[in-house]
């Protein structure tokens, strides 16, 4: 789980823009993006959203042992956030020092870098959370 979190963020465009879907049968959104919706299955009727980016704290953790690449940004916390929208989804919580992250605390979307030291020399950017 450690090691996916970078080829994540790289690889799903949906990670960029905060894109996900609505159900308008269950009436449900979900993130990433799915082309069957996991309730209704096939008699889901799917709509593309773009997330407003604000959500609250559902739990986090401090991240002292970071995968390659982000060795210069421990300790970090790293929180699964409830989007207000209602889907979860992991993120860095960035300008937090980790007795300020409460459980339910909110959160909103930020975009910043990743990840600089690729091997390809690429920067890679995409979003972060902060308090609110
Ligand atoms: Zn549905």
């Amino acid at each position: 789980m450690k090691e996916s979190i970078p080829l994540t963020w790289r690889r799903i465009p949906e990670r960029y823009r905060l894109l996900g879907v609505h159900c308008d049968t269950c009436n449900k959104s979900y993130f990433p993006k799915r082309t069957i919706c996991p309730q209704c299955r096939r008699k889901g009727k799917l709509n593309e959203v773009k997330f407003a980016g604000k959500g609250k704290i559902y739990s986090f953790t401090e991240v002292s042992a970071p995968p390659e690449g982000f060795e210069d940004q421990i300790p970090y916390v790293l929180a699964i956030i409830e989007l207000v929208e209602g889907p979860k989804l992991t993120a860095q919580i960035v300008d937090a020092q980790k007795e300020d992250v409460k459980i339910g605390s909110k959160v909103e979307m930020v975009f910043r870098v990743i990840q600089k030291d690729d091997p390809e020399g690429l920067i890679h950017y995409g979003f972060k959370f902060k308090l609110a």
